[in-house]
């Protein structure tokens, strides 16, 4: 999957821009003054203000231009299409300009603000993040807490490989739902006396429960906790090309999602359930946000086909397929 951005500066005010993906309908076409950065405002069309957001967010003004956007991942399916958007874009404004930030952290941190101040969602940085820094072949580790990154080489998998799915039910990331979860989280990390959850341990769940944290509480803090003792030591069985124990742990993971986080939804439930019945099926969760959108399944190359016909026999919607290794972050592209 890819989005790619293609264009040329010239000596006009406007900028205008063409999407030729099917989620901007009719209104494909944007035109704006681009002029100084700080005059740049978000409107219509919305898609837009992606772009416009990471030109108002770049480190320096940029000369107008025209720009076509072509893109294969699919949108508001939790496969991160905004931030492959802001960073193509970024991407595209520092080879326009012959400018770039000192360090990519600050490329993925002006993106995510972008998407903040442009569209209004208040999106984490796990999607920008790689994005920017993703490197053929690896993962990336990512500390939220200091934003300190490891890639993580992933070695020895000739025999297994990545099958995303797409429920093709939209994930509805209802606002009020996500911010039950923050506050509820933002609630635990305070009976704790812990400036957040990234502070606190399977133990901290005990004093949860014995100062009488409501049950809500107690679940969100217990998954975020327990996810991160999993993504530390799911770098480290990756580290040892230990597949079995990544995938046993993916799976605990889409179980801590359903049953704790409580953002799961009966399609993802069913396109896992269907993944893990298969012979050679490692592990198998939902991926981005929840609430309908994509599954992660991680299997022997050999049961694929096997895999995609069993859960296509299972699920009552109608399901897409994509085969995903780990592959690089943005970069230029010159067309000669
Ligand atoms: P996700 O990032 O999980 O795909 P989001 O809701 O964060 O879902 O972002 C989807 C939105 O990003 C779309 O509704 C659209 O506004 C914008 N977008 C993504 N890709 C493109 C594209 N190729 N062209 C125009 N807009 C896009
Ligand atoms: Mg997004």
């Amino acid at each position: 999957m890819i989005t790619v951005i293609v264009g040329k500066p010239h000596d006009g005010v406007k900028t205008k821009l063409v999407s030729l993906s099917d989620v901007v309908g009719a209104t494909n076409e944007a035109e704006f003054e681009a002029g100084s950065r700080a005059n740049i405002k978000p409107g219509e069309p919305k898609w837009a203000n992606y772009v416009k957001g990471c030109i108002a967010n770049f480190i320096c003004d940029v000369p107008a231009f025209n720009a076509v956007i072509v893109s294969t991942v699919p949108a508001g399916a939790g496969l991160s299409s905004s931030a492959a958007l802001e960073v193509a874009t970024y991407t595209f404004l520092e080879t326009l300009s012959g400018k770039k930030p000192e360090k990519p952290e600050e490329k993925a941190l002006a993106c995510q603000k972008a998407e903040h101040n442009f569209t209004g969602v208040p999106c984490g940085i796990m999607d920008q993040f790689i994005s920017v820094m993703g490197k053929e072949g690896c993962a990336l580790l990512l500390d939220c807490r200091d934003l300190i990154t490891k890639q993580i080489p992933m070695l020895h998998m000739d025999n297994y490989i990545f099958l995303i799915t797409n429920s093709n039910a939209p994930h509805k990331l209802s606002s009020s739902a996500y911010c039950e979860r923050r506050d509820c989280c933002f609630e635990a990390a305070k009976i704790l006396g812990k400036k957040s959850l990234r502070d606190a341990n399977i133990n901290d769940i005990q004093t949860l429960i014995s100062r009488n944290a409501s049950d809500h509480v107690i679940k969100r803090a217990r998954h975020v906790v327990t996810e991160i003792q999993r993504t530390l030591d799911a770098a480290i069985a990756l580290e040892k090309g230990d597949f079995q124990q990544f995938g046993r742990l993916m799976n605990e993971s889409h179980d801590s999602l359903r049953d704790d986080y409580e953002v799961s939804s009966k399609e993802l439930d069913s396109l896992v359930s269907a993944a893990r019945e298969v012979d050679g099926v490692l592990g198998s969760r939902l991926t981005g946000a929840g609430f309908g959108g994509c599954t992660v399944t991680l299997l022997r190359k050999d049961v694929v086909n096997k895999t995609i016909q069993h859960m296509k026999a299972k699920y009552a919607g109608i399901p897409a397929f994509y085969i995903a290794t780990p592959a690089g972050g943005a970069r230029e592209i010159s067309i000669n």
